[in-house]
């Protein structure tokens, strides 16, 4: 962990974004940009619901974080650590009465199916689903020190696939993880697609066989590497989409129009990044921005949170929001604990 990101609390700023931004969106998930208008007022101004829940974005995201935290715990990363405390945390979250925020329904068929000990992974994760509910949960990937470019990869890919099979939902979970990542080391804004593309390019082909096993041949692939590669294509078009939405922001309008309405994997990535692009050292105004759009706002407002957090560390948050967030003390817990 490098000095900057110590010094600004990347960890805490982030997970608190994200859950800061799930919550501002949370309840405009399911509207048009006119009704979140009619009924919050000017977006610039929208306030955080005075009880701050959360949805399954934050939940499946400490789910991560906790797997995470165990795995690392016992010693080295790797699949074999991290897979069974992954399958618990999901399927605890599946079970749990609190699991009535919204959940996306590739996550619960696939949770059903990880219950089943005798199971493997790549049997329960759902290969045709793109939703974007393995990226939006995510973020912990980027934030936990000491981890290897493989391991962070092949892990954030990994927690994809015990739900999320298909191609675009891995490669854009892998480029989510690192673009918090980067952005927590101190990477500038104005560079930050360009890495982002690099990165894909890079990978393009690459598939993590010690991480995911066989999962590609649940595919109708021929090769592992056509399997991946279709995945960041995807993720590199998007990027495109993103680039040129930057070349002439239009900060007043709906970002989905630009980059897509975020219930697939790579919309959910670059309306999340576009919305923090858009305002990078206005973190609260690209929460605002992303929390009133027509698509799945609260995991575009989640994603742009950890962005913005993990740029500009834990002060990005206003105190009267960061005190009363669903989950503050294990956010806070967790973001020390990666902090230092
Ligand atoms: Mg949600």
């Amino acid at each position: 962990m490098t000095t900057t990101t110590v010094r600004k609390r990347a960890a805490t700023g982030a997970l608190l974004g994200l859950a800061l931004g799930d919550a501002l969106g949370f309840p405009t998930e399911f509207d048009d940009v006119p009704s979140i208008l009619a009924k919050c007022g000017p977006w610039r101004e929208m306030e955080l619901p005075r009880r701050a829940f959360v949805s399954d974005d934050t939940q499946m995201t400490l789910a991560v974080a906790r797997a995470l935290r165990t795995a690392m715990d016992r010693g080295l990363l790797v699949p074999d650590r991290l897979e069974p405390p992954l399958r618990e945390e999901f399927v605890d979250w599946y079970r749990s009465p609190e699991n009535n925020r919204a959940p996306g329904r590739t996550c619960l068929t696939a949770c059903d199916l990880l219950e089943d000990d005798g199971r493997l992974w790549q049997d329960a994760g759902q290969i045709g689903s793109k939703g974007c509910g393995a990226n939006m949960r995510v973020a912990p990937l980027g934030l936990a020190p000491g981890l290897s470019d493989e391991q962070r990869a092949g892990a954030a890919q990994l927690q994809s696939g015990l739900t999320h099979g298909h191609p675009t939902a891995l490669a854009a979970s892998d480029l989510t993880a690192h673009a918090v990542r980067l952005l927590a080391e101190g990477a500038e804004p104005t560079g930050l697609v360009g890495l982002l593309r690099s990165y894909a390019l890079d990978n393009r082909t690459r598939y993590h066989h010690r991480w995911l096993g066989d999962l590609w041949t649940r595919s109708q692939d021929p090769t592992p590497e056509h399997f991946i590669a279709r995945g960041w294509d995807d993720c590199l078009g998007v990027l495109e989409r993103l680039q040129e939405a930057l070349r002439s922001p239009s900060p007043e309008t709906d970002p989905c129009l630009a980059t897509g309405e975020g219930w697939i994997a790579e919309e959910a990535l670059a309306t999340g990044l576009l919305c923090f692009l858009l305002f990078p050292d206005e973190p609260v105004t690209a929460l605002r921005r992303a929390a009133c759009s027509a698509g799945d706002s609260d995991s575009i407002a989640c994603l742009a949170g950890a962005f913005a957090g993990a740029y500009a560390g834990s002060d990005a948050w206003p105190t009267e929001w960061a005190d009363r967030i669903e989950h503050r003390s294990e956010l806070v817990t967790l973001g020390a604990l990666w902090d230092h």
